[in-house]
């Protein structure tokens, strides 16, 4: 990836007189650093290194791979920060390489694993190099929050000498010497000017004179303090999750890497596995990372592990910058046993990782949607095989990547639990379907006649509920019937959504709110429409229908306040609501025992995306949501309204027959030669200008197509698909087209793609990200 140095020739030559002889002889045994420009163009660029960061008796000025570098870039040589990614002692002509500035870390921030991770990323997901390291250390660390730098004092050993040299002028000045010399801990000079009763006037003196000595140190500011549940003991296995416990530790001792796939349905105590894997991971003084899907919808699973190890960092997205740094130094120190986190967590610094779990692998939060756009589980993948360790992926309903991959790759292996724990049955689970007139909707409303009294059962025998409606807001079109018109936003091609506690009319792709109207703006007919129900219009619904029971609802605009899931989960495990209705959030994880009955509103809300993915979402939010309830001694049921219930994802969600979707869905996937049967990418161009935006992307990929036919062989075929307007043809005053790029493996469509971008500058306004694997289709 190395670059030729950009900066050749710019350096000032002292000898440019005697250029000619001098040349044969410039060639110096020098310290040359490979340095990735942080906001800068993608690649590596050589500097010369300075005797006074080579020196290996001062390790905090020191230079080595991984410590971040201020260095003179470009034509007006600006200073930049770089990472230090290589330092190499070879045989160079100096004057050719401009000498880095300052040395900007104390500490290398990234280990050599690491930097190879970020590499492969910035390859794999064709970004620069310096936006990975960027993404990989977060802000706090660069920023070094919480610490601050302070001079701290001494008295030097031959301060003796020195007193026979110099006079003390006062005796404030001998008093704070004095204090100094007995401290115990070197003081800073406040704190040796409050000891010794004295302004810190008297301690500059010493300093000025060499009777005292300073050097730079960090200190933190305020320690992390984090709450520790009760211990808890191991549960006892039983014999499938022994089975897989066993499987895994024998990877584990293989000390060799290996994809585990735990295949658990929901209940079948896949947690359990992962703790007592963990175990075994820590108790050879090595550590492991969890990834979860999001922090704050897991605190069951977040609990747990806190009550079973001792050292265990938990980093979730509130944590301020300084905790996250604070959390940073302490897991580079080895002194974690745990990490859980999202998706960044897989960058963990730990010293000697042992096994990385992803649990609900298939949850689209392990894939960013920004730049870096990577996806956790390939990225954990790679540092598993690069580290030599198992990576455990585990799922009621796997991505069907790692499905056919567990059952092709030899490196993969598959574990299930396909019962529930304690011979708990799986919940029946019953499709109403909404279009038979039989099962009309009863009364006015999202709630069918059998969901009603099914729910009226639930209550009476002391259960509780969940509902899930995966749209929010009040009412989610705002339509006239004279007319035809529909309500959208001014800069996106989005319905608005109607919300009743703020009454207004929100896009829910750029927050644009506008008051809601009372007749139709077009053809001003009063008879304009609000239809469509969210779930806030589903809450007044619940709460008109169940008057003297608890109703809550948990969604993004419910849940703003950091802890509010917190505060409502506890809440529903109290039994103090009886009723807890909402978006995807309330279908994932939750183990509530009490839950007796899942309603699912309306299962086909995802099936309507123009997503090659729609099928499989559409399945593991049904089949997830399903799994909250039967979890306790008195059984549960689930009750699907669905306008398909014939749909093979809706049938076979409500079968629990994971094996058999997968089976049908991988069949027509294969087909279509869409992911795991070939690789995908995506780009998307977009612009305020319609013509000029639609233009670029057809330059784009007349570029593509070109390089595709340049690469060689035959089976190195790249299928262009586009441009045209991408599903959400405008969003943010900005026009939007997407291509689409099939190929049998991933690296022609990286090649095409890279050569096709290299050089291509779009116009101005006009933008282009690559999503290399992408998940969102939008
Ligand atoms: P999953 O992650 O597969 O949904 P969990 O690990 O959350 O399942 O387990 C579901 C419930 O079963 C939890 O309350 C857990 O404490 C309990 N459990 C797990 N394993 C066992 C076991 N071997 N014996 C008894 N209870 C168990
Ligand atoms: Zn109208
Ligand atoms: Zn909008």
């Amino acid at each position: 990836m190395r670059k030729p140095c950009d900066t050749m020739g710019q350096q000032q030559n002292l000898f440019d007189d005697q250029q000619a002889e001098w040349e044969l002889d410039a060639q110096q045994q020098r310290r040359v650093a490979s340095i990735v420009i942080a906001s800068g163009p993608d690649g590596a660029f050589d500097y010369d290194t300075p005797e006074g960061f080579c020196d290996a008796e001062r390790p905090d000025r020191l230079l080595v791979p991984g410590k971040r570098v201020s260095v003179p870039f470009g034509r007006g040589n600006r200073l930049a920060t770089g990472y230090c990614v290589a330092v190499e002692t070879k045989s160079v002509d100096p004057s050719r390489l401009k000498p880095l500035a300052r040395v900007l870390d104390a500490e290398s921030l990234l280990s050599p694993a690491m930097l190879r991770l970020t590499r492969w990323m910035a390859e794999y997901y064709l970004c620069p190099w310096g936006q990975v390291l960027e993404a990989v250390v977060p802000a706090g660390v660069r920023s070094q929050a919480g610490t601050r730098q302070v001079k701290l004092l001494h008295v030097p050993p031959d301060v003796k000498a020195r007193l026979g040299e110099i006079k003390l002028r006062s005796k404030q000045q001998a008093a704070a010497l004095k204090k100094l010399a007995t401290s115990d801990r070197p003081l800073t000079a406040t704190e040796l000017a409050k000891e010794a009763r004295c302004t810190t006037g008297p301690v500059q003196q010493l300093l000025k004179h060499g009777l005292i000595e300073a050097t730079a140190a960090r200190v933190v500011n305020n320690p992390l303090d984090e709450l520790i549940p009760d211990r808890e003991q191991p549960l006892e296995l039983n014999s499938d999750q022994q089975k897989a416990l066993d499987a895994t530790v024998a990877a584990l001792d293989a000390g060799k890497s290996r994809g585990l796939l735990l295949h658990g349905v929901t209940g079948s105590g896949k947690t359990e596995v992962y703790l007592q894997a963990i175990e075994h991971v820590v108790s050879f003084g090595r550590q492991a990372i969890v990834l979860v899907p999001e922090i704050s919808l897991t605190p069951q699973t977040v609990r747990r592990f806190r009550a079973r190890f001792d050292s265990i960092a938990v980093l979730h997205s509130h944590l301020s910058n300084v905790e996250r740094h604070l959390h940073w130094q302490k897991i580079a120190r080895g002194e974690v046993q745990v990490i859980v986190g999202a998706r960044s967590a897989v960058f963990a610094p730990t010293p000697h990782l042992g096994l990385i779990v992803i649990d609900e692998e298939h949850e689209s939060t392990f894939k960013q949607d920004s730049a870096p756009r990577y996806q956790a589980r390939d990225v954990a993948w790679q540092r598993a095989t690069a580290e030599g360790i198992p990576l455990m992926l585990g799922s009621a309903t796997p991505s069907l990547e790692a499905w056919q991959r567990a059952q092709d790759d030899p490196q993969f292996e598959l574990l299930s639990l396909p019962k529930r724990v304690l011979d708990r049955p799986m919940p029946d689970v019953l499709n109403i379907n909404l279009r038979d007139p039989g099962q009309a909707k009863f009364g006015k409303g999202g709630i069918s006649r059998q969901l009603h009294q099914a729910m009226q059962v639930a209550l009476r025998d002391q259960g509780q509920i969940i509902l899930l409606l995966n749209r929010r807001g009040y009412s989610t079109h705002i339509q006239c019937p004279g007319c035809g018109f529909a309500l959208k936003c001014k800069e996106c091609e989005i319905s608005l959504t109607y919300h009743r506690q703020h009454n207004a009319a929100l896009c829910h792709y750029c927050d644009h709110e506008e008051p809601p109207p009372k007749v139709c703006p077009d053809c001003r007919s009063p008879a304009i429409r609000y239809s469509g129900q969210g779930t806030q219009k589903l809450e007044d619904e619940i709460s008109s229908r169940f008057p003297q029971h608890t109703v809550v609802r948990m969604d993004t605009d419910s849940m703003r306040k950091h802890g509010s899931h917190e505060e409502v989960l506890s809440r529903f495990r109290a039994g103090e609501i009886d009723i807890l209705l909402g978006t995807q959030m309330i279908a994932k994880g939750l183990d509530f025992p009490n839950v007796t009955l899942v309603g699912v509103v309306n299962a086909d809300t995802a099936l309507h995306l123009t997503d090659f993915r729609a099928a499989e979402r559409t399945f593991q939010l049904v089949a997830q949501v399903a799994g909250r309830t039967g979890r306790g001694s008195k059984g549960g049921r689930v009750l699907v309204q669905t306008l398909q219930p014939e749909h093979p994802a809706i049938a076979a969600a409500a079968r629990h027959d994971y094996l058999g979707f997968a089976a049908a869905e991988l069949a027509s996937r294969e087909m279509l030669q869409y992911p795991p049967f070939g690789s995908m990418a995506r780009i998307v161009v977009r612009g305020p200008d319609e013509e000029i935006t639609r233009a670029t992307a057809e330059q784009l990929a007349d570029r593509v197509r070109k390089a595709a036919r340049e690469l060689e062989g035959a089976t190195l075929a790249v299928r262009v698909l586009g441009p045209c307007p991408a599903p959400i043809t405008k969003l943010r005053n900005e026009f939007r087209f997407h291509m689409q790029f099939q190929s049998a493996t991933i690296e022609p469509i990286q090649l095409a793609l890279r050569s096709a971008t290299k050089s291509f500058r779009a116009p101005a306004k006009v933008r282009w990200i690559v999503d290399i694997d992408p998940w969102d289709m939008q």
